[in-house]
């Protein structure tokens, strides 16, 4: 009978435990065990038949996996507070719930992102590669391995949001100047830490650093192109914790190549996993991570935790916390 059946939720990777019990204590759960990313098809199979789907940015939910779901598919959680992987338009039409896990990762990014700024600027795996390759024969050399100052210099930030401010708030313990532009003023970083609120085009123009914390969406997709780029000193350091798309790679490659900047720190890349054969990973001046900035251990846990929670209000038929497509309630107002 419908009303005895238990719900079951479709998990495309196993969870840290604390999620993986709180789920598996209210649902049937099955968890996808093949290689990541589990392929299309079989997101398209899954959909039909399940109450829910926890997921993480590796999968697409695009138009024609969200428009096979079965009548029963009630909530998409993602483990992540990006959800430019899931076509938010196709799930409000059909009444399916998307939720994200913002602020829990924040300060856990914006650590990464700061530490990539600081190991761009001083070089730390350029350096780490010298020593351990055998490339260190005299005792200390003045001109060794010269990086970039941080203290005191001029950070822009592309995005005052959440995470932008915790990098703004880490940069002013560095005594730096901070920039920022946004589509939005954020006046409670502007009377905390004496932000300015500047065009992009004087941000480029002024910023020692400029770090990325925009989401990607179409109006930031190459948000940071070849004619923005040439804006930038040639002293600067490009960092982007945000996503690969926001930012032109060719483009990119050029300016680092011909001198148009002076090196960049990269957690995300237009195609993940970044390709061998990408010309960016030639280059000395480019720090490269595999998309790692929110991943601390606590953090993760507590990401997996918060999509099961949503998962469970959804599927109790209460709004969840973190809903991303509120205008969905009023295509499927929530129902046990
Ligand atoms: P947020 O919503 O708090 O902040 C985003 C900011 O960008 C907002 O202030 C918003 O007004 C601004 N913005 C939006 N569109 C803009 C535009 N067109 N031009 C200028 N500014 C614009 O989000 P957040 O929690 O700070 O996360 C930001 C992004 O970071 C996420 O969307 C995600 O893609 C990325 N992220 C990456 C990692 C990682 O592991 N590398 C981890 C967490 C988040």
């Amino acid at each position: 009978m419908e009303s005895t059946r238990r719900k079951k939720i479709y998990l495309t990777r196993e969870l840290p435990q604390e999620a993986m019990e709180i789920l598996k204590s209210n649902y049937e759960v099955e968890v996808w065990q093949g290689e990541m990313p589990p392929p299309k098809n079989l997101l398209i199979e899954k959909v039909k038949e399940v109450d829910g789907v926890i997921c993480v940015l590796t999968e697409k939910f695009d138009r024609e996996v969200i428009n096979a779901a079965g009548p029963r598919l009630r909530g998409i959680c993602q483990v992540a507070v990006g959800f430019d992987n899931i076509d938010i338009s196709a799930a409000t039409k059909k009444g399916i719930y998307v939720t994200n896990t913002p602020g829990v990762l924040t300060e856990t990014t914006a650590d990464f992102a700061f530490a990539l700024l600081m190991a761009t600027a001083r070089r730390v795996a350029e350096a780490d590669k010298y020593v351990k390759s055998g490339q260190w024969k005299v005792p200390w050399g003045l001109m060794m391995l010269l990086g970039q100052d941080i203290y005191g210099k001029i950070i822009g930030v592309i995005g005052m949001g959440r995470i932008g401010s915790a990098v703004a708030r880490r940069a002013k313990g560095f005594n730096m100047k901070i920039l920022y532009y946004d589509i939005y003023r954020n006046e409670q970083m502007e009377k905390e830490l004496g932000a300015e609120y500047v065009s992009l085009e004087k941000l480029l123009k002024e910023s020692d650093f400029v770090t990325i914390h925009v989401p990607l969406i179409s109006e930031t997709y190459h948000l940071v192109n070849e004619e923005r780029l040439r804006l930038m000193k040639k002293t600067a350091c490009l960092i982007n914790t945000s996503r690969g798309l926001v930012v032109d790679e060719k483009a990119l490659y050029k300016a680092l190549k011909e001198g148009w900047i002076w090196a960049a720190g990269l957690d995300v890349w237009e195609k993940e996993p970044v390709e061998l054969t990408n010309p960016l990973l030639n280059l000395d001046n480019v720090t490269a991570a595999p998309h790692i900035a929110s991943g601390s251990i606590a953090t993760r846990t507590k990401m997996s935790v918060m999509a099961a929670e949503n998962m469970i209000a959804i599927q109790e038929g209460r709004i969840p916390p973190n809903l991303v497509n509120k205008e969905v309630l009023e295509v499927r107002p929530p129902t046990k």
